[in-house]
Order: structure tokens, then sequence, then C-alpha cells
């Protein structure tokens, strides 16, 4: 059956109803366990609307606490959990349109949560319904699972599987066509020591993990300043003396994609290296400064599919001979974790310093072959017409990984321009009635 001529003869309605999900405000208020809206009421607005127009529909709801809730359609041993989330970031200023009061113009539904995650957990939820109303018979339990806090910590999600079963198989209308069926794992550490040396006052560079810095300073005893003012001329690069403080400018980038900024930190201690005897900064350019790879330190590898290991430290707090380096690392399949913590573990033993291991998150991967990624990706490829376009995998993270086995599936077309937490953010009227019929059909050949 053409699923796509069915959702466009279904389009006011489709459209309506997404529009009112996104006229609500639905961006965390703040957390509070002890309340009965532990989001804040927009969130939880949005969550009413979303379960009341399903019980509505004729769907089976369950609401875990206000943390998070699922819709359900079918029976069978089997789940399948279509991953959403209905949280979306704070607007900023300058729309053209209220955030708030979703607008169509030139073919582009305009709304905060347009692209991330509204406007696709209406696709997935019509797809569900259109189906239902259609009295195809599903073989298993189909869940469209409705988190709440995705934006921020992931708790609603959390709490929602601490009682509810994990889905055998599922997808998130979180991110891109045509598929992420692999993302890197995030490995996060501290370096932190202490130094003899009476010439560095303070040293600062970044302030989240997994951003570049594109911002470092010092403050100093010794008076470098015409050498400083000198070697950003010579090498071309962007800083200035503002007060007593020593600045350089890099270039922001995300952390999966280090090699895409400049890190300013990176540049300030190869200069302080040439003036200074500071354990930190020799460090810092014995094994990290530029470095991306982690080729320095030995804990790069390379992986044929999930490509290279990478290594982004960001943030650097040095003050009175005490510092802390913060490093954000992104790794593919088969890297040797027990390997790069002996070499870490060396590297900072030479210094005197301490490696504190902070946090895992593990490989999320779905192997390319299995039936669950050839069934989307042709679901996907039934409707676009696209061949070109293959699944791919990321250095970043996706909801997806919050179910056990399930791949990132929309509903971003290729080559559309990323505009989820933008100004003006919006989802191509198209791309959403497109995207309700690929899922439709990947719900049914998964369900058939
Ligand atoms: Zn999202
Ligand atoms: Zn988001």
């Amino acid at each position: 059956m053409d699923f796509y001529a069915h959702v466009l003869e279904h389009k006011d309605e489709l459209i309506k109803r997404t529009k009112q999900l996104l006229a609500i405000p639905s961006v965390l208020d703040r957390f509070d366990p002890a309340s009965e809206t532990p989001f804040g009421t927009a969130i939880n607005d949005a969550l009413q609307f979303m379960l009341e127009m399903a019980k509505d529909d004729g769907f089976i709801t369950k609401n875990i606490n206000n943390y998070a809730a699922h819709v359900e359609y079918g029976s069978g041993k089997e789940i399948l959990g279509v991953l959403c989330h209905l949280d979306v970031v704070p607007t900023g200023d300058g729309w053209t349109y209220g955030p708030f009061e979703p607008t169509i113009a030139d073919g582009k539904l305009y709304a905060r949560g347009a692209a991330d995650d509204k406007g696709p957990t209406m696709a997935a939820y019509f797809a569900l319904k259109l189906l239902k109303d259609l009295g195809f018979a599903v073989n298993k339990r189909v869940r469209i699972i409705l988190g709440t806090d995705e934006e921020t910590e992931w708790r609603g999600i959390g709490e929602y599987f601490k009682t509810e079963q994990m889905p055998d198989i599922g997808f998130a209308p979180d991110a891109m066509f045509p598929l992420i069926y692999g993302e890197k794992g995030i490995f996060t550490f501290d370096v932190t020591g202490k130094t003899t040396d009476t010439d560095l006052i303070t040293f600062t560079a970044g302030d989240r993990y997994n951003v570049v810095p594109d911002y470092a300073s010092c403050t100093l005893r010794k008076d470098l300043k015409e050498e400083f003012t000198q070697y950003l001329a010579f090498h071309g690069l962007s800083g200035e003396i503002d007060g007593d403080k020593y600045v350089v400018h890099g270039k922001r980038a995300h952390a999966m994609q280090p090699n895409l900024g400049v890190n300013a930190a990176f540049i300030l201690a190869e200069f302080l290296q040439q003036h200074i005897d500071n354990a930190f900064i020799d460090y810092i350019c014995e094994y990290l400064t530029f470095d991306h790879l982690g080729e320095k330190l030995r804990i790069d590898h390379y992986d044929d599919e999930m490509k290279e290991f990478t290594i982004n430290p960001a943030v650097y707090e040095y003050n009175k001979n005490s510092f802390k380096i913060g490093i954000n690392c992104r790794y593919p399949k088969e890297w040797d974790k027990d390997s790069a913590k002996i070499n870490l573990d060396a590297s900072a033993k030479k210094y005197h310093f301490k490696i504190h291991y902070l946090g895992d998150k593990v490989v999320h991967y779905v192997d390319k072959n299995d039936p669950l990624v050839q069934t989307l990706y042709d679901a996907y490829v039934k409707y676009t017409g696209d061949t070109e376009h293959e699944p791919i995998t990321i250095g970043g993270g996706t909801y997806a990984r919050s179910l056990d086995k399930a791949v990132a599936f929309g509903p971003m077309m290729p080559g559309r321009k990323d505009v989820a937490h933008q100004i003006d953010e919006y989802l191509f009227v198209d791309d959403l009635l497109k995207a309700t019929a690929i899922y439709m059909e990947a719900i049914h050949q998964l369900t058939k």
C-alpha cells in the first residue's frame, strides 16, 4: 500500500495536531522530584496532551508518574519501541514568528520543537494511528515512548525503565535519515596535580567537556607581554593582552570532531613552554597539543566502520599551583580501554599527576546487516528513492542509546540544514508527511 498517499489524505489533521503540540512551551522549568509534575507544568501539559489524544484515538496508554509515558498498540510477546521526547530547549530571542506560535511559511513549519522533537513525535504517533485505523494487525506491542527531559539529563526515561520492559527492538526519530546505527563511546576523565613553578599564576580555558575551547587566558608573575604579542603576530594567531591577562582565541567545535576547531589552550600552552618551566604546561605540550587522535598519549585507535578515536582536552583550571584538565574522548568499537588506561596512568605518573576516570558511555551499535537496520533503510528508500545516502555511524550520542537495540531514524532529510536548537527552528511540511509515511512502512514491516 502507498502509505504516503494515505498520509496526504490526512494531511490537515496531522498538521493541526502537530501545531497544537508545538504551541505548548515545554521547556524544562526546574526539576523537582517532590512535585506532581517533576519537570514543570508545561512539559507535563505536553505529556497530557499526547495521552488524552491517544486515549481518544483508542490507544492503551501508561503514564509513569509524569516522568515519561507510552502509547501502545497491538499484542505479542515482543515490543517495538519508538522513542521520542516532548521537551524542547529554551527559545532564545529573535524569532520571526513566535517560538510557540507554530506558523507555516514557504513550505516550512516554524516553531521550537518542530524538528526536535515534537514534529517527529507526532509523525511517529500518527504513523501508528493511521496503521491502527486502517486495521493493520501487528504481531508485536508497538510503543510510542514519550520522554520528557531528553534535552537535559534523561531522568524521565531513566525512571521509565525502572518499571517498564525494555523493547526488543526500536528506533528514535530524533536525528536524521537514512539512519544512524552506531554511536561512538564517550569516555571522560580529569588530569589533576600540583606544580612548584612560581611564574604561572592562573590558566583558564573551556567550560564544557564536549566543546573545543575557543578562549584561553593566563596570568603570570613574569612579564612576557612583548614576547606574547610577537608570538601571536609571527604565527598569525588571534589574541591580546587584556589588563594582566594573556588571551588567546581559537575556534569552537563539537567534541565529536575536535579537528574542526582550534583549541585555544594548546596555543597558549605552547607559547608558555618557551618561557617558563611548569609541569602542567609541559604535560599539555608533551601529551595533548594538536593531537586529536590521541597518538601522543598512545590511546589512538581506528575502526574501519566507526572510524577514528578522538580526544578533546576541553577544560583547564589552573590556580595557585593546583590544576585540573578535563578531557572528553569518543571511541569506536574494539578500542582497547584497558591498555589506554595503562598508558594514561603512565603519562600522569611521569609527572606525579593523577587521572580520575569520570564517565564511560559505551559504544551503541547495531550491526549494519541486522534486519532492523535493513528494514528501516528499505522503508526510507521506498518513500524517498534515495539510495545514494547510506546508514552511518557518528561520534555523538542520540536518544536511541536509551534502548538496548535501537537506531536513530529521521526526521532530518539528507542535505537539509540542521536547525535543531536554533532560532527559527523549522521542519519542512513535506518532510513531516514523508517521515510519517516512512514510519508507517517501518512499523508495518517490523510487525507483520
Ligand atoms: Zn531531540
Ligand atoms: Zn535536542
